[in-house]
């Protein structure tokens, strides 16, 4: 069960030749079974796993209920779940049990899907790798002494092993995609505004985007429609109709025109990815598509505008957490400086707390038009550039990394070359663009990712090509032989 589409899932479950409770207890089984080795899973919450598993069994029943009813999935540990333990991968919320649900909680849990657990996380979501959290890192089932890429690395780890159907995941500066690419799935982060970010906690609020990761564009296509929405908790939230995003996966790649921008090519791509990316274009040509060469010459500014722009936010949500409202506590303090100093000291981890000085540093007087009013402008550029392009183009192809996963360890002492794991991907958070990651080869027994970014709401035309993409190839059915 665990190998099958969302699509054969929900056949099985309409037919009911299994129940939702039979796939709710095959799920924990393996969960219990296997996240020793994985660390995938925070919080599992069986017992609320299978209730909601009843209460779609009784919609089913009566032959009720939608696509997605009864089929179970696991929520990064950063969507508020009204009373489960909502830890964000950190030290400071170990004891926050959230009071509410996250808007895309609601709207799953209305779809009749079935909540197995919370997944692992780089603390805050900020990092490449789910080392940073204070859970311990998640190990990638390609290779158990690798990353499983970050800060979505629970979502992941649990989908590639089949430890859940389907994830949701969160998107600031690559987090889906590159956590994505560096499992073999297929990951989708939205147009900034598609997904209500109501419930979701605040890393950097004009990037962060929720999406989801699966096995397949079509498995992602039915959650994306699900959670996607208007939601007036959420300023930045566009009232604006859902596609029909699983209906339009069969619209053709014939006369597509896909960019692939020099500097998603040049030096730093490892060669044999650049390779496995060059042959993602060629199918999708041999199917129709006509490929356009491209640029976009502010990208080598996004890395440095991100670490800018991203932890000036971070610095600004992360002073919520003071140690007086929720959240972690320091023992006895001497006095409210004290409270704050210690609390915060004692309960951020040190990357989070190197992005609260960044941010509070390029924000401060004297610094802010330095760096902070800089670091707008490029965004600005950049996101012209894709503009420029999509005058040209209908979406851009190139690798999602650099590489393929590496060794849990490798980069911790190195922040900088961490930072550049988000290369290829952050752009598109800048620039507020839907971008979705797919997988497109095998390297070393590790897979490869290759990126599709579009134009603004533009999702369904990135899922429908990266589904036309798996109709012809089989790279996304690849399972980790050792999880099977
Ligand atoms: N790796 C990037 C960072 O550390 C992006 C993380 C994300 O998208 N949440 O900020």
């Amino acid at each position: 069960m665990h190998t099958q589409s969302l699509a054969a899932l929900a056949e099985g479950l309409r037919r009911r030749d299994f129940s939702s409770r039979e796939l709710t207890e095959h799920f924990l089984g393996r969960i219990d079974k296997l996240d020793g080795e994985l660390n995938s899973y925070v919080t599992v919450t069986a017992e609320r796993a299978l209730e909601q598993a009843a209460a779609a069994d009784a919609r089913l029943d009566k032959g009720e209920g939608g696509p997605l009813t009864g089929i179970p999935l696991a929520h990064k540990d950063l969507f508020c779940t009204q009373g489960v333990r909502t830890a964000c991968g950190s030290r400071m919320l170990d004891n926050f049990i959230a009071p509410y649900d996250a808007h895309i909680v609601e709207l799953l849990d209305a779809a009749g899907m079935v909540t197995l657990g919370k997944v692992n996380m780089d603390e805050f979501a900020m990092g490449s790798s789910t080392e940073t959290s204070f859970y311990g890192p998640t190990k990638n089932p390609w290779d158990t002494a690798r990353v499983p890429g970050g800060s979505s690395g629970g979502s992941v780890t649990a989908v590639a092993a089949g430890l859940a159907p389907v994830a949701t995941a969160t998107d600031t500066g690559g987090s889906i995609r590159q956590s994505a690419a560096l499992t073999g799935l297929t990951g989708i982060k939205p147009t900034y505004g598609r997904v209500s970010r109501y419930g979701m906690v605040a890393f950097a609020s004009s990037l962060d985007q929720a999406g989801v990761v699966a096995h397949s564009a079509a498995d992602a296509a039915l959650v994306l429609q699900a959670m996607s929405g208007f939601d007036p908790r959420d300023s930045t939230c566009v009232e604006r109709p859902v596609d029909d995003y699983a209906g339009a996966l069969d619209q053709p790649v014939a006369g597509l025109r896909v960019g692939l921008p020099a500097e998603y090519f040049a030096e730093g791509l490892d060669p044999a990815v650049r390779a496995a990316v060059e042959a993602a274009a060629a199918e999708l040509e041999k199917l129709g598509a006509t490929l356009v060469p491209i640029q976009l010459p502010n990208s080598p500014l996004s890395v440095p505008t991100y670490y800018v722009v991203a932890p000036a936010e971070a610095s600004s949500n992360l002073s919520r957490y003071d140690g007086v409202r929720y959240g972690y506590r320091c023992a006895d303090p001497a006095n409210l400086e004290d409270l704050y100093k210690r609390s915060r000291g004692e309960g951020f981890g040190d990357e989070v707390q190197r992005r609260i000085m960044i941010g509070t540093y390029v924000l401060s007087h004297g610094y802010y038009d330095a760096y902070y009013l800089q670091a707008q402008k490029v965004r600005q550029l950049i996101a012209d550039d894709f503009r420029k392009a999509f005058e040209q183009v209908d979406v851009i192809l190139g690798p999602t990394t650099q590489g393929t996963a590496f060794g849990i360890g490798e980069q911790t002492d190195d922040p900088v070359t961490m930072y550049l794991n988000d290369i290829y991907t952050i752009a598109a958070n800048l620039a507020g663009l839907p971008a979705l990651s797919m997988p497109c080869g095998m390297l070393d027994g590790l897979p490869v990712g290759a990126q599709l970014i579009g134009k603004h709401f533009d999702e369904g035309r990135l899922l429908a090509a990266a589904h036309a993409y798996q109709q012809a190839t089989d790279w996304h059915t690849r399972f980790p032989g050792a999880f099977a």
